[in-house]
């Protein structure tokens, strides 16, 4: 009889899984997004953001790859982009980084955590996330033994309890991960409740990595704080972004990474070991778009967005599923007590036999037990589909 070594992981024999394998799973983005191919749905599951990509951004991309820009860059980007990208974080938070040693173009931000983990984390750390969370964050950390510990966000609005922040420290808490606008819940934290992770940061001695990759996904006028601007936070805050949002490349997995020089050889390091650099003819393109995008295309950006949010936002109510509405980044967390199906992920499923609109079981961003009446919706979608999305909701 044969058995299967992933279910059985005291076996003896070498030819084994590792031990973190077997709690692998696809993700239930990847999983929505391959049954709503298979059957011609529109998918608001995953966050592809399909919108067009800047002019400038694809031109350079593509004159770079003419020029013949294909071969590996320096480990941590060209200097062009290393350049726009210090000059960007100068722009608009007035944070100065020398982009000869405080800047890594990353292989997504995806890319980015998984080096900075790889230099700044040990083994049975802890990280602190909030919950609903991403679940690439918590993921990569425990892709590398370091436990991820939940601090609940109080629904439906998703407020820092500081109260719940402050139990979740123990000796062995090492850091804090905050992605903020954040996906899935749209929230984007304030300015004291920044200043209370920061004075936790401070107390505790620990290292703040933000995930700000929808730093221009901000709505009804909303402002995003970047947390290494607050006082004592620079030197502690590793800052993850990149431009598969802003510039509608999730494809071309491209971002980078910002952080005191202390940090950033080793960081450089272990995201070489990996992706050796990122795209090399794509790092030209997204230089061009730093460089020559003027302000008014990230103030439309968010207009484009508020626009698709109002739109989602009309559809859910209608459709009885009762959205919170997101002051950023372009997801919907909406209510899904109104289907049948015991499971948020039977939830989902039915809405996409019933409409062909794909989403996210609002469980994907919980810990186990937590969010099976919830639905992620994501509306960075061209109008013509997001409006077809919207129109089989409503006849829901
Ligand atoms: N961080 C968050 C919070 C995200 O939602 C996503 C994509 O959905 C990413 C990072 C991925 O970023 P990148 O494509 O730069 O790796």
């Amino acid at each position: 009889m044969t058995r299967s070594l992933a279910s059985h992981p005291h076996t003896t024999s070498r030819l084994a899984l590792s031990e973190l394998a077997p709690g692998a799973m696809q993700s239930e983005i990847r999983a929505m997004t391959t049954e709503c191919d298979r059957i011609g749905g529109i998918n608001l599951a995953q966050g592809v953001c399909d919108t067009p990509v800047p002019a400038p951004v694809e031109a350079e991309a593509i004159a770079a790859i003419r020029a013949g820009h294909n071969i590996y860059t320096r480990l941590d980007g060209i200097t062009r982009l290393r350049q726009a990208i210090a000059a960007k974080q100068q722009r608009d938070y007035g944070l100065a980084y020398d982009s000869e040693t405080e800047v890594l173009v990353a292989s997504g931000a995806t890319g980015g955590l998984h080096a900075a983990a790889m230099a700044l984390l040990n083994p049975h750390d802890e990280v602190l996330l909030f919950e609903p969370f991403y679940g690439y964050h918590v993921s990569t950390l425990k892709s590398m033994r370091v436990k991820p510990v939940f601090v609940p966000l109080a629904a439906p609005h998703w407020e820092l309890d500081t109260d719940a922040l402050h139990a979740a420290i123990t000796p062995r808490t090492r850091a804090i991960l905050l992605n903020t606008p954040a996906n899935p819940s749209g929230k984007v934290f304030s300015r004291s409740e920044i200043e209370a992770i920061a004075d936790v940061c401070r107390e505790h001695d620990l290292f703040l990595f933000t995930d700000e990759i929808y730093e221009y996904f901000v709505y009804d006028g909303t402002r995003h704080i970047a947390p290494a601007t607050l006082d004592g936070m620079r030197e502690r805050t590793i800052v993850l972004s990149g431009f598969s949002k802003t510039f509608s490349v999730t494809g071309w997995r491209l971002g980078y990474a910002t952080a005191d020089a202390k940090w950033m050889a080793a960081m450089a390091y272990f995201h070489d070991l990996t992706y050796v650099c990122a795209p090399s003819a794509l790092q030209h393109g997204a230089a061009a778009g730093l460089e020559q995008l003027p302000p008014s295309f990230y103030t439309q950006l968010a207009a484009d967005h508020q626009s698709k949010r109002e739109r989602i936002l009309a559809a859910l109510r209608h459709a009885g599923m009762e959205p919170t509405v997101p002051a950023g980044a372009y997801y919907v967390l909406a209510r899904a007590s109104r289907l049948p199906g015991k499971t948020a992920a039977e939830k989902a499923r039915h809405l996409l036999a019933a409409t062909g609109v794909a989403s996210v079981a609002g469980s994907a961003f919980f810990r186990h037990g937590h969010g099976e009446d919830l639905l992620r919706f994501c509306f960075a979608k061209r109008d013509a589909d997001l409006d077809e999305a919207c129109a089989r909701l409503r006849r829901l």
